[in-house]
């Protein structure tokens, strides 16, 4: 058996250290296989299924190169979308600790474009971003590539499938030959090998468990006509009663149909697609994650890559069309050991995307009626928590214990009631039990947060 502590792999010191501090106690199989090869310099093209930790894979190795006295950007990360952008982000950030100074900047499209050049001239070691904005840096001449020497693909099958193919080519063209090229792909279709084929110098290639292991995720499946769909899910949600659950959808117009439906029927859904602003997607990923909203309905793209922990069950309002697409919506649930359930509709002409689906996994997908399920009575419990939005964030300086502060100091709330506490550039979420949500806002609209009085609403 290979050494699968971090100890054994050349890294400095003070970052072993800091990924004792994370609570890292191993590396994940994909981070085993791949990382002794990036920190030696190689390209690699890597497989391995979503929240295998893919994202530390390539960070800790981009941040051994980099020269904290070299303001310009030495390591970029393409992304498919801004979520996940700012994900990454958040998980370099924190593997950087153990460096001073070392400073990542996120440029995604749907955000002002003045404040990332701002940030850009203040010089930034690590760029992570999505094809079209970065682009657009380059064509401004805001950003500049010549002295890359780490670039890192994420989710490249995904970048692709969106059409970046042309944007990914023009920015690769503007950074060095010499750079290395580590490439990240949940699934490993052919236009990834010709993307590999024309980035990559004599690539390493691993793949790990591509397949979800079948004791983790119980996968049903549930004829259902595709008029009967919406009582369907509502049958399953009352049934199983997950403690939340993405339900995916394939379109955005199914997406709002179904989010819709489920609010009709007393059931707190929220919706994510690609038409909505981006304010109001991060918020509601906020909500979902905190806990104040049950259910998240969503197609695929906007889905992507979430990294969502703890995800109970993940249900298919229909079958996507490609196998590929399931096996990467199913594994949000059932992830770090986890039990997961996975719970799909779909019409009995489309009885071809099941048997797919079972050879794909070579597993065997047995049929249920929704007859077979039994009718619950019992109403889905109301969400846990609320989500307030404090009008502040980390560009004032706010940071989570300072909101748990002005929470729970004199004559404040119990600290426990209180919730995640997630805080972005201009604003800050707090999830707060529902029946604290009340004291809650009045504590935080009438005291201060640092000081200084923030707006304060309920979500
Ligand atoms: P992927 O990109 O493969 O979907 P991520 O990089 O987003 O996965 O990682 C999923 C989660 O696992 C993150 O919350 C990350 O902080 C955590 N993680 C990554 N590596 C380790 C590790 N070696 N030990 C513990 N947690 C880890
Ligand atoms: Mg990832």
């Amino acid at each position: 058996m290979s050494d699968l502590t971090f100890a054994s792999l050349p890294l400095p010191a003070p970052q072993l250290r800091n990924l004792e501090r994370l609570g890292y106690r191993a590396m994940t199989p994909i981070q085993a296989a791949t990382l002794p090869a990036a920190l030696a310099g190689s390209d690699l093209i890597a497989q391995a299924k979503t929240g295998s930790g893919k994202t530390a894979a390539f960070a800790l190795a981009l941040l051994t190169r980099l020269n904290p006295r070299d303001f310009g950007a030495q390591a970029l990360v393409l992304c498919p979308t801004r979520e996940l952008a700012s994900q990454v982000s958040a998980e370099i950030r924190r593997l950087a600790r153990y460096q001073q100074n070392i400073k990542v900047v996120t440029l995604c499209g749907g955000q002002s474009i003045g404040p990332q050049i701002g940030s850009l001239e203040h010089g930034a070691h690590v760029i992570v971003g999505t094809p079209g904005r970065i682009k657009d840096h380059l064509r401004k001449q805001t950003l500049n590539l010549e002295r890359i020497c780490t670039l890192v693909l994420d989710e490249a099958d995904r970048m692709l499938e969106m059409g970046f193919m042309e944007d990914i080519e023009t920015i690769v063209a503007t950074t060095p030959t010499t750079r290395q090229t580590l490439l990240f792909s949940a699934t490993y279709p052919q236009n990834i090998q010709q993307l590999s084929a024309r980035f990559q110098n004599a690539p390493q290639r691993v793949t790990v468990e591509a397949l979800h292991d079948e004791q983790q995720i119980d996968e049903r499946f549930f004829v259902c006509d595709k008029g009967e769909r919406l009582s369907g899910l509502t049958r399953l949600l009352s049934h199983f009663h997950p403690g939340a659950a993405v339900v995916f959808c394939n379109t955005r117009e199914w997406v709002r149909e179904v989010c819709a439906a489920l609010n009709a029927g007393g059931i707190t859904a929220c919706e994510l697609h690609g038409d909505m602003e981006q304010r109001d997607r991060d918020q509601v990923l906020v909500q979902f994650k905190h806990r104040s909203c049950r259910i998240l309905v969503a197609t695929d793209v906007a889905a992507r890559g979430l990294d969502i922990d703890d995800l109970p069950a993940v249900i298919n309002f229909e079958l996507p069309r490609n196998v590929e697409v399931y096996v990467h919506r199913i594994g949000r649930t059932g992830r770090a050991g986890k039990k997961g359930l996975a719970l799909s509709l779909f019409a009995e002409s489309q009885i071809h995307r099941l048997r797919a689906i079972g050879d794909y996994q070579q597993r065997d997908t047995a049929l249920e009626t929704l007859q077979e399920v039994p009718q619950s009575n019992q109403p889905l419990a109301p969400p846990e928590y609320i989500t307030l939005c404090i009008q502040g964030g980390r560009k004032d300086k706010v940071r989570p214990g300072d909101i748990l502060g002005a929470l729970t100091g004199e004559a404040g709330i119990n600290g426990q009631a209180v919730g995640k506490i997630t805080v972005a550039d201009n604003a800050s979420y707090v999830a707060i039990a529902r029946d604290s949500a009340d004291d809650a806002l009045g504590q935080l609209r009438n005291g201060r947060i640092k000081g200084r009085k923030f707006k304060v609403r309920r979500l």
